[in-house]
């Protein structure tokens, strides 16, 4: 043998490989041998690798020469250990599976091919031996149709395309004078698998094949190009699963949970992945194979509800195996079973796919019980989850004298409104047209293919299938509200109806779906805030009311602990300034001004419009007055914690009138001619205005706009501390790209700053520092901070200058990047570390050259997205600055770096 091992074997004694090995043996894969290892019972097989995946994609889709004998001699480890062949045309032949497996798993984005082994010779074997004929008949009529879909690609390739195995099963079902799969007799079920080889020679010109091992290989194949189908595809990018990860294959020796009613065939949660609690919960189905659960056709029995009763033996032994299970992995696991003849077989367990509730629940159970450690319990909640727990919910007055025109399983908590759209092409073509659409989209199940008319819409109602069904799945992994199982409402897709409580709703109807309750209600239901923000803002709730709340602070506190960056918020109001408090910020990062000016328009307009320097200070005069006053609100609200204001950033041309009505108006306001307003429109219009008179350029111009601002922080600052409270003003000049620039500015601040205090008799700690977000303020940072005290990176306007990528137009071909993975994010929202975040690294380096004590922040978008704080942690700023609703986000975000860093 060779040293290549491609292949790993599990089950029994002879297990090769476990849990740990993910990366080479996908999760299924290790998750497979790490059971076996620990005597629960799992059907033997093995695990050919993912790095055959990556070698088949990067040789023309051949295989490695040793593969073949290492899959046979596992094969024949398989027939061993479950005491059946392959093939076999005396005794019960052994039927095999052939499943992928990423390293993170990806729920029903690859394929699967199931009773691999049949032919017209061990099909009567099955049925002999089993003694139940329709059994043997609708494994091989279930395998002649999944194999013909997915190995030799009869799939329907476009909506209006015929599933040719669908067609002659409706039409064998009319003959029969049946409803449903599962009441077609034998002899039927016979005719079936006769008229599915024909459409596969006529469809494929090829015989459908008889040799088992030519089966299995075919399986193995179908798996590995799955890896690249388009949904496959989809679901990496948006779940930033890299393409070169490849897929292990899965095969393993078949049980049966459709051989008669002492079989069943389930899925389950050791907790609930929709809410974390405690228990158990999940579907099963008597006399049914694996996908009939998932793929939500029948309605399941709950485990949680009557599996005590109906499998008594079952439920003990089940019971047992999921808490060793959540023992040994310290996770909620998410398992596939099968109980065939009243043994329970394990198929699969993984770590459960869960909502943010879920994740911050049971995390914060999970230390309670002892089982996992608070830094465990941090590092493994996606900080982005945490927003879920901020969204708005139905409650209250919302829901006055509202009743629910159908309710369903609660799969996915969430509030949400949207208008009724059925298939999810057409919800994706809607919401290309208009980003901000909001769409419910209403199916009798979802789909894998279902993905991305899933991922534009707000929540996801079905109408059958349960808690464990793909809908749910996967809509509470990204986050949507769903409600799943609701067979109140009837589906009409060819009239695009949905039909509840006697009432008929069509396409582009608004509904509500509360993914909290399973209700659901007509129109648009108004929403009320999450019972996090009502304990912290409105008060409207107490602490001890409010379990949620209770696990949301637990786990921020324990976050505080950990982290070394600190979180402020970038907030321009008093009001602001108090969510973000109550969200745990330290101060403020970033105080855009430019909203002062526009609540005080026509001042600031007739500023603009003066001829000379006199008129345009007299104009400034009752700016300063109202600027004061917001700044002093702002100071108070943040009693004592440093507060970053930026001076004017925007062009002038932003805050004139546009419309020759309004130029007119303002004309007569100013006693000056209307002419006069176009014309000073006209001339301050620009081509880039982003690249043009704008940040410090402004204040260079028109050093009076600086002087006035500077004085009103400064007096503000005085007034306050004048009645106690402790201010921290930092004074931050926008845009230079240019130490001249910045000391230009500076003077001008310190100049008006020190007449203040001076006249005050009190000078408050105060700095003045700089936004650094060009390109050439990275360059030239030492430079800059030999006279700015602080630098607190721009990166929407760093992202912009340095990718060349104007930040209000990419929306029209960034899409077509992704799909393209030319971006694997986009810049705007998760930092480009490659670039932006070196121009970040030279600044830092330079600017603590020359000031070492320099203080360091983030002020852009980026200051909320997790990726982009670690990130920020790396390379030394002392604090990240975001909206107020994304400082949880920041908080956990800084923690997860400080513990994977080591610090
Ligand atoms: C930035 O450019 O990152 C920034 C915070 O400033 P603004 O978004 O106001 O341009
Ligand atoms: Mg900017």
């Amino acid at each position: 043998m060779s040293d290549n091992k491609y292949v790993y074997f599990f089950g029994g004694e002879n297990t090769d490989g476990n849990g740990s090995m993910k990366p080479l043996l996908g999760g299924k894969g290790a998750n497979l041998a790490e059971m076996a290892r620990i005597g629960l019972p799992v059907p033997a097989g093995f695990t050919i690798t993912t790095e055959v995946c990556t070698y088949f994609y990067a040789n023309g889709q051949q295989y490695p020469a040793e593969l073949k004998a290492q899959v046979d001699a596992a094969m024949a480890g398989i027939e061993k250990t479950m005491g059946k062949k392959l093939g076999d045309t005396d005794a019960l032949p052994l039927l095999v599976s052939c499943r992928s497996g990423a390293r993170d798993s990806m729920p029903g984005m690859m394929d699967t091919v199931l009773n691999i082994g049949l032919n017209d010779k061990t099909v009567e074997v099955l049925a002999k031996k089993s003694g139940d004929e329709r059994f043997a008949w609708d494994c091989y009529r279930r395998f002649v149709q999944m194999y013909g879909r997915v190995v030799l690609d009869m799939k329907p390739k476009c909506k209006t395309d015929h599933c040719p195995f669908e067609d002659l099963l409706d039409a064998k079902k009319k003959k029969a004078g049946v409803e449903v799969d599962s009441d077609l007799k034998a002899e039927y079920l016979k005719e079936l698998v006769v008229e599915f080889k024909a459409a596969v020679k006529t469809q494929t010109g090829q015989d459908f094949p008889d040799d088992p091992m030519e089966q299995v290989w075919g399986g193995i194949g179908a798996v590995f190009g799955s890896w690249m189908n388009d949904r496959a595809i989809v679901y990496r990018r948006m779940n930033g699963i890299p393409h070169d990860w490849g897929t292990a294959v899965n095969v393993q020796a078949m049980v049966f949970g459709n051989m008669g009613e002492t079989c069943a065939t389930g899925v389950a949660f050791t907790r609930d992945g929709a809410t974390g609690k405690k228990g158990i919960v999940g579907d099963y189905l008597f006399n049914a194979q694996g996908e009939d659960v998932v793929a939500g056709i029948r309605m399941p029995h709950r485990i949680e509800y009557t599996m005590a009763q109906e499998l008594p033996h079952v439920w003990e032994e089940f019971s047992k195996v999921a808490m060793i299970l959540e023992n040994h992995y310290k996770d909620i696991q998410d398992v596939e079973f099968t109980i065939e003849n009243d043994k329970l077989w394990m198929l699969q367990t993984r770590n459960a796919k869960r909502t943010g509730f879920a994740h911050v629940r049971s995390a914060v159970d999970m230390v309670n019980e002892g089982l996992i450690t608070p830094e465990k319990a941090i590092t493994r909640i996606p900080a982005n989850d945490l927003t879920q727990l901020l969204q708005p919910v139905f409650s209250g007055e919302g829901l006055k004298g509202r009743t629910p025109i159908a309710k369903g399983i609660n799969a996915g908590p969430g509030a949400a409104t949207g208008q009724i759209y059925f298939q999810p092409d057409e919800a994706e073509a809607v919401w290309q047209k208009d980003n901000s659409a909001k769409i419910i989209l209403v199916r009798h199940e979802t789909t894998p293919e279902d993905l991305r008319g899933m991922k534009v819409s707000a929540g996801i109602l079905t109408s059958s299938g349960g808690a464990a069904s793909h809908a749910a799945l996967v809509g509470r992994q990204m986050g949507k509200a769903v409600v799943c199982g609701c067979d109140q409402v009837k589906i009409n897709y060819k009239a695009e109806t949905v039909t509840a409580a006697g009432k008929e709703y069509k396409k582009g109807d608004w509904i509500s779906i509360d993914g909290f309750s399973g209700c659901v209600y007509e129109g648009q239901v108004p929403t009320a805030p999450s019972e996090v923000l009502q304990v912290l803002f409105s008060k409207t709730l107490k602490p001890q009311d409010a379990p949620i709340y209770q696990c949301f602070h637990q786990l921020m506190s324990w976050s505080d602990r950990y982290r070394k960056l600190a979180v402020r918020a970038n907030a321009d109001t008093p009001g602001e300034a108090e969510q973000a408090i109550a969200l745990g910020a330290q101060g403020i990062g970033l105080t855009r001004t430019e909203h002062m000016f526009f609540d005080h328009i026509e001042d600031f307009r007739a500023m603009i419009l003066a001829d000379n320097v006199e008129d345009r200070k007299k104009a400034l005069e009752p700016l300063l007055k109202y600027q004061q006053d917001d700044f002093e609100g702002v100071f108070r609200a943040m009693a004592g914690r440093p507060v970053t204001i930026r001076l004017l950033d925007p062009p002038l041309h932003e805050f004139v009138p546009h419309e020759a009505k309004e130029q007119e108006a303002l004309a007569k306001k100013l006693g000056i001619t209307k002419e006069k307003v176009a014309q000073r429109v006209k001339d301050l219009a620009e081509f880039n205005p982003m690249l043009g008179h704008r940040g410090c350029r402004l204040g260079i111009v028109y050093p009076e706009i600086t002087r006035m601002q500077a004085t009103a922080i400064c007096q503000a600052a005085v007034k306050v501390m004048k009645e106690g409270i402790d201010c921290h003003p930092e004074i931050m000049v926008p845009l230079p790209g240019n130490a001249a620039e910045f000391k230009h500015q500076e003077s001008v601040i310190r100049e008006a700053a020190t007449k203040v205090f001076r006249e005050a008799g009190i000078t408050p700690d105060y700095m003045v520092g700089t936004m650094i977000e060009l390109p050439r303020a990275c360059i030239t940072a030492d430079k800059i901070a030999e006279n700015a005290e602080f630098f607190s990176f721009g990166t929407n306007d760093l992202t912009q200058t340095g990718l060349g990528i104007s930040r209000d137009d990419y929306g029209t071909y960034i899409n077509e990047y992704f799909e393209l993975d030319i971006f694997a994010a986009d810049p705007f929202q998760t930092l480009d570390q490659e670039g932006v975040g070196e121009l970040m690294k030279i600044a830092v380096a330079k600017g603590k050259s020359t000031r070492p004590g320099i203080k360091l922040g983030i002020c852009g978008e980026h200051g909320g997205d997790p990726a982009s704080v670690k990130f920020c942690n790396k390379i030394g700023l002392d604090y990240v600055s975001c909206s107020p609703l994304r400082l949880p986000v920041a908080r956990l975000a800084a923690a997860q770096a400080a513990i994977e860093a080591g610090e």
